[in-house]
């Protein structure tokens, strides 16, 4: 069965067609622009005659239904835990700012990119979503939202987008396109996959690209952030260069800043050194506390001495205001509620205290490191 947002326009078509029988061709393009335009669901479309509603419902459900809402920061921040097919469980988070809103949505269940300091890396991979799923979760912010309008969608929820491209591309478009939403107003946060990053430089939707950089050193950035062995520093910042040249668009460097780890004086003088060169903009993030990592963020004396020592060196940085910590809403921290459930094997080498690999909570004694990626979830 189609669930309802993942049919394209000949797929509607056809399954009017096929299900509900002979319609004036008018209708469809009420029921698409119900759907994309409008924000409404099957029932709500009060403009379709209510047999036409019903059978909508029954042949094309929701793909997600809404298992539990937390609310923060006074109604401005609301997470939803969604529940999918195959018992996947993903969360979006709504955030309303004054001038407008903006939807964080997950891309995957779970995540298959092991970076220690982030809940959803901690639970290991489970899907990936369709793109009916993903606009599913724009579209019932937008709902969730009124009469305040979503103006941004960022992918930066649970999962690695590039790790699922076509299904993300293909909600993108649908966004764009169907929802009107401007391209300029789409974020795809990334760890950096490369031959993703290439790919979206080819599209012609100039859509903005954050990177988690994290670290601007490889030994350190290989901790960090275990894709960093297999796309380096150099490969990474080449694909940067070059989206920036074909698109235009500002790039962003998202920087978690890790107490002791990478939130020294050097750390802002080699991330300055490759952000200064792409005129690239660091959002600063505090690291949020997670169940299965140990290190804490850097205290925010220290985080505006970092931002001070970037904007020295030519960088425009800016602290992200922490939202939904509480609720654990915030960057890094989605993770569908699920127990913790690593697979660790010993790493070869030892580890130093504060390093990101050593401490784990599992419970295992020594330098340990997630085993999690395989051909099967990452591109070529
Ligand atoms: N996989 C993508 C998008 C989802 S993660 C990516 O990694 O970019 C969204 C952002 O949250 C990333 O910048 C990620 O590095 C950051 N993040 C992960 N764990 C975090 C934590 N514990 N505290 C703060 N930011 C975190
Ligand atoms: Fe995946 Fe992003 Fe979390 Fe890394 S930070 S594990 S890439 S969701």
């Amino acid at each position: 069965m189609s669930t309802l947002y993942d049919l394209d326009r000949p797929g509607l078509a056809g399954l009017l067609a096929d299900q509900v029988g002979d319609l004036p061709p008018y209708r469809e393009a009420q029921v698409w622009d119900g759907l994309y335009r409008q924000a409404r669901l099957p029932a709500e479309m009060t403009d379709l005659p209510r047999e036409l509603r019903q059978r909508l419902t029954e042949v094309a459900p929701p793909a997600l239904s809404l298992v539990s809402e937390a609310v923060a920061d006074g109604g401005l921040t609301v997470k939803s835990l969604w529940a999918g097919a195959g018992d996947a469980r993903v969360e979006s988070v709504l955030m309303h700012y004054p001038q407008r809103s903006t939807v964080c949505v997950s891309s995957q269940a779970g995540c298959a990119m092991g970076c220690g300091f982030c809940a959803t890396g901690q639970a290991g991979f489970q899907r990936h979503l369709s793109a009916g799923e993903i606009v599913e979760q724009v579209m019932a912010a937008v709902r969730r939202a009124r009469p305040r309008r979503v103006g941004n969608v960022v992918l930066m929820g649970m999962g690695e987008p590039l790790a699922n491209y076509d299904e993300v591309w293909r909600a993108l478009r649908r966004l764009h396109t169907d929802v009107g939403l401007s391209a300029r107003h789409l974020t795809i946060s990334t760890v950096g996959l490369v031959h993703g990053i290439r790919r979206m430089a080819a599209e012609p939707e100039p859509v903005n690209l954050a990177v988690s950089l994290h670290a601007a050193r490889d030994e350190l950035r290989d901790q960090l952030v275990p894709i960093n062995r297999r796309h380096p520093l150099e490969e990474l910042l080449a694909a940067c260069t070059d989206y920036r040249r074909a698109k235009g668009r500002r790039l962003s460097f998202e920087w978690a800043l890790i107490d002791g780890v990478n939130d020294t004086g050097r750390d802002a003088t080699e991330l300055a050194a490759v952000a200064r060169p792409l005129g690239a903009h660091v959002n600063l993030i505090p690291l949020n506390p997670t169940p299965g990592w140990p290190t804490r963020g850097t205290a925010a004396p220290r985080v505006a001495a970092f931002a001070h020592d970037l904007q020295r060196l030519g960088v425009n940085a800016t602290v992200r205001r922490n939202r939904g910590t509480d609720i654990a809403a915030a960057c890094g921290q989605l993770a569908a509620q699920r127990p913790v459930a690593l697979e660790l094997r010993p790493r070869r080498t030892g580890g130093r205290p504060g390093d990101p690999a050593v401490a784990h909570p599992a419970g295992i004694a020594g330098p340990v490191e997630p085993v999690r990626f395989g051909p099967e979830v990452l591109p070529h």
